[in-house]
């Protein structure tokens, strides 16, 4: 590529950001990355009404948890800011009054009663939406009467009624819209706030964008920008629309899918390398097999050709499987610094990290294997720090044998395991895989019933090394409370 690459990431601050726009975030510094050039972040908050406290927050903590770093923007600064757009109203004030005094656009002085009034007959008419140009033409005189009334203006772009906008989308290929499906559009609103197609046309072209990488919905405002770009005389960067985001059931991504807000990934425990290689597969592909990718690989491998058209299915199975891989991964160490945080909103796994952060240290390697998310773990793990197992005690009966022969496994176990023998993995199994023979019981009857009474589950990590985890004291203390319960069975 000649051109140095820069490209944007142009969040409007109107709350947590969601996964699609965080995937558009992606795919540009990726893009940026590939070709050595500068990733942007500009805060596009014109819209008052719309603008949340805190969302700028948000969305840069987002980046910054997928260590999606930016060259410029907010807190790093550059050469071409400021990078909230709300702190550049001058600029996009210039760039329509230039354009008002070209002929290009002009001065509107409809109150929004006669719009809505419009629009509803639009409506009933069956006519497509968009302003009528009632004050295109309007004269010197009129003019100067809705000033001397003391209408706020608003200012529309002139749009020529003929002719076509035609461009070539790096994705979609030639796009091409006719002017008479465009309406004129608002420039400046009545608060001076510019509107989105001003106020990222100018900017664009001032921060140099040499392509701008977004969501396929912006393709139809694509046509108005350019229309800005020949008016104002600048040179139009590259556009490139990124296909959509659906929910598995094939309807645009929302709510109602579950969590969409990037924020929900990180508490519900998922690693960030995980989300930015699943988010990177939304829309792009390195062939048509390859899922595990690691940032390096996507940076080496990232281009738009293959970026594709069709819709993109968020699929939160394929999610959590990814995390589960990228979570076994992690060596011991990784995944203790990565869990911590999440067991310490756990009141007994808190507590346990901090009074025996050893224990905590061995017993997490034994749930690595199954946890999917890093918040599941606390769950996974939760026998082992509960002074008192809760669990029906007809599971420790496990098939095929009676309340008797469990008592018995469970009493012939409680006194192997007195024994003042090493309690590792291993000998425990050198120490009860006879029993089992002794008994006359098949070994998974034995294990199931000691597992149901020192983890309480009849799933759980590997028996032998959970028990030595646990410590023969516990254990011993756990089959006695086990035989108890058995006692206490009605027959
Ligand atoms: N502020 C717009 C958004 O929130 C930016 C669209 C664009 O990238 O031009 O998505």
């Amino acid at each position: 590529m000649k051109q140095s690459v820069r490209v944007r990431y142009a969040p409007s601050p109107t709350g947590h950001p969601h996964v699609g726009n965080i995937r558009t975030a992606l795919f540009n510094w990726l893009f940026a990355r590939r070709y050595g050039g500068s990733f942007i972040v500009r805060i596009e908050d014109t819209d008052v009404a719309r603008k949340v406290k805190g969302a700028v927050e948000a969305i840069l903590s987002s980046l910054r948890w997928l260590r999606l770093d930016w060259d410029e923007g907010p807190e790093v600064g550059g050469k071409y800011g400021p990078y909230f757009q709300s702190q550049r109203l001058d600029l996009y004030r210039k760039a329509a009054e230039r354009l008002i005094s070209q002929g290009d656009a002009y001065y509107c002085y409809c109150s929004p009663q006669r719009l809505e009034e419009m629009r509803a007959e639009q409506v009933r008419r069956k006519q497509p939406p968009g302003y009528d140009r009632h004050c295109r033409n309007l004269s010197q005189e009129e003019r100067a009467q809705k000033e001397a009334e003391g209408v706020i203006p608003v200012v529309r772009f002139q749009t020529p009624l003929e002719g076509q906008v035609k461009f070539t989308d790096l994705i979609w290929g030639e796009v091409v819209f006719d002017h008479s499906t465009i309406d004129d559009f608002v420039l400046l609103k009545s608060d001076g706030y510019p509107t989105y197609h001003l106020a990222s046309v100018v900017d664009d072209h001032l921060m140099e964008i040499s392509h701008v990488l977004r969501a396929e919905e912006w393709l139809s405002s694509t046509p108005r920008h350019l229309l800005l770009y020949q008016a104002l005389g600048f040179e139009p960067p590259q556009f490139a629309h990124l296909p959509m985001l659906l929910g598995a059931d094939r309807a645009k991504l929302s709510k109602r899918h579950g969590a969409v807000s990037i924020v929900e990934y990180y508490e519900q425990g998922y690693l960030p390398e995980a989300m930015v290689n699943f988010l990177a597969l939304l829309g792009w592909s390195l062939d048509d097999k390859t899922e595990i990718l690691s940032r390096q690989e996507l940076i080496k491998n990232f281009s738009l050709e293959r970026v594709s058209r069709t819709a993109a299915i968020f699929n939160r199975d394929k999610l959590a499987w990814m995390n589960g891989v990228y979570i076994r991964s992690l060596t011991t160490d990784e995944f203790f610094d990565a869990a911590q945080p999440y067991l310490m909103t756990d009141e007994l796994a808190g507590e346990a990290l901090i009074s025996n952060e050893k224990y905590v240290r061995a017993l997490l390697p034994l749930v690595q294997e199954r946890a999917r998310t890093l918040a599941e773990v606390a769950e996974l793990t939760q026998f082992f720090f509960v002074g008192k197992l809760d669990y029906a005690p007809d599971l420790l009966i496990g098939k095929g044998m009676t309340r008797e022969s469990a008592t018995q496994a469970l009493k012939a176990g409680q006194q192997r395991l007195r024994q003042p023998e090493a309690f590792d993995a291993e000998s425990l199994e050198a120490i009860l895989r006879p029993l089992a023979v002794e008994l006359g019981l098949k070994t998974g009857q034995l294990f199931g019933t000691l597992r149901v009474a020192v983890t309480g589950r009849t799933a759980a990590p590997p028996l032998f090394q959970t028990m030595s985890v646990l410590g023969k004291e516990r254990c011993l203390r756990r089959i006695e409370a086990s035989l108890d319960r058995l006692r206490r069975l009605s027959k």
